[in-house]
């Protein structure tokens, strides 16, 4: 029988990506509901491609966006808004998966709507387990929902794991025989730039990176190091280990996508061209696997893969990233809300790329730090840090 799949933000690079690995699998899958922020034309497309029964859209677009389904004799999709809407969607019977595809802190009330009715979830929205962690892998046993990820890295470390690692125990020292997670990063688009060089660099550089094709705020944390801090922050939540057990390795030829060490001096990892539709359609299928676009390694074309150590000078996000998860508390959530608004603020040029992380210490220290014991004290911390965060950005902006 076909599974029905909700894509909250479908038309964005991961929610593209899905499409295209559910286009080739019709009899599995069935898209069920689809969501956009802001490209209607594209949800156009993909409804009249897909036929979703629900599309989801903020309530200023409701109109066009009708109109437009009208136009294409699509009007039997129903259509849902705002934030309601994509809890709506995330947390309905008929749906089975639900790719949590949503960028930043506005995916979390919906991929935690979504663990919460114990879907098989495929996270791709980092963010909203960095802000609740411990809430949201508490939602997830509780709820039975199955947890998956897809950011490579972690689909890499899934794919490397033992087999019965998630039903041993779930806390302190990785388990089952696991000594250390490596975490790889391809060390973005400047990874050799000098400090000097990274005062200039401009928007539409930051958001061209070498190996991947990603939305620009991924690209954006890519370039500072910040997705690997945030990717760091997200292991630690998805395999229960302190930070300490992840060790960020730079692999500047995205090929190995991540690894596992075991006590025993093995090391497994695994490999594949940097395309997303491999662990979309892992994550889709687990455990079973089916067919992608994606081509086969060809390890003759690739004849050197290298590593190296993260130069925490030149990109201090990453440090920001690993004392805000040894602090442990709000610090993450503060953390990722203050990269959020410096981000943006790069992106609309009112700061330089070398001062993303300078707004993101100083909003750390400005805060202090609290138990994150409900979801309440995070979605305060988030927004105190924003608004901490537009402050100080306004007073630096040139
Ligand atoms: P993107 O910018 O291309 O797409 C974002 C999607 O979210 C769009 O559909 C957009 O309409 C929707 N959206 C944006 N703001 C919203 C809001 N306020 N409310 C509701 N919907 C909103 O981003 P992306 O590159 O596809 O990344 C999505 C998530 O996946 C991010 O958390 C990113 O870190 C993660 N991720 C992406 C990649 C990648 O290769 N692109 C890889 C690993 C993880
Ligand atoms: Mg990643």
């Amino acid at each position: 029988m076909s599974q029905a799949v909700c894509i909250l933000g479908a038309t964005g690079s991961i929610g593209q990506s899905t499409l295209k690995i559910l286009q080739r699998h019709p009899e599995a899958y069935s898209v069920f509901a689809v969501t956009a922020q802001s490209r209607i034309e594209e949800l156009v497309e993909i409804c009249r491609q897909y036929r979703p029964k629900v599309a989801v859209v903020p309530a200023e677009k409701v109109d066009e966006l009708s109109k437009r389904l009208q136009q294409h004799h699509l009007a039997n999709i129903e259509i849902l808004q705002d934030e309601a809407g994509l809890i709506a969607v995330a947390e309905h019977a008929d749906v089975d998966i639900v790719m949590a595809a949503i960028v930043g802190a506005a995916g979390l009330l919906p991929t935690l709507a979504a663990v919460k009715a114990g879907k098989r979830v495929l996270l791709a929205n980092k963010e909203a387990l960095v802000m609740s962690g411990d809430i949201m892998m508490q939602a997830a046993r509780d709820h039975g929902a199955l947890l998956l990820p897809v950011d490579s890295e972690h689909n890499a470390i899934f794919q490397c794991l033992p087999q019965h690692y998630f039903e041993a125990e779930r806390h302190g020292k990785p388990k089952l025989g696991v000594s250390q997670i490596l975490l790889t990063a391809s060390g973005g688009p400047f990874l050799n730039h000098s400090m000097q060089q990274l005062e200039e660099v401009t928007p539409a550089q930051a958001c061209k990176h070498p190996n991947w094709s990603m939305g620009q705020k991924i690209s954006v944390d890519s370039a500072t190091l910040m997705n690997k801090g945030l990717e760091l922050i997200e292991a630690c939540h998805l395999f229960a280990v302190q930070e300490q057990f992840v060790t960020v390795v730079v692999h500047p030829q995205s090929i190995i996508h991540s690894m596992v060490q075991y006590v025993d001096g093995s090391t497994l990892a695994q490999m594949g061209n940097p395309d997303m539709g491999t662990p979309i359609a892992h994550a889709l299928a687990w455990p079973e696997r089916i067919s992608t676009h994606v081509a086969p390694l060809d390890l003759f074309m690739h004849s050197q893969l290298n590593f190296q150590e993260p130069d925490m000078l030149r990109f201090p996000a990453l440090k920001l990233a690993r004392q805000a998860m040894q602090s442990g508390g709000i610090a993450p959530t503060i953390l990722n809300a203050a990269n959020e608004i410096a981000v943006a603020a790069f992106l609309n040029q009112q700061i330089r790329f070398t001062q993303i992380p300078q707004v993101v210490e100083h909003v750390l220290n400005q805060m202090d730090n609290q138990p994150a014991h409900d979801l309440d004290a995070i979605l305060q911390a988030d927004q105190m840090a924003r608004g901490v965060s537009q402050q100080y950005v306004v007073s630096k902006g040139s």
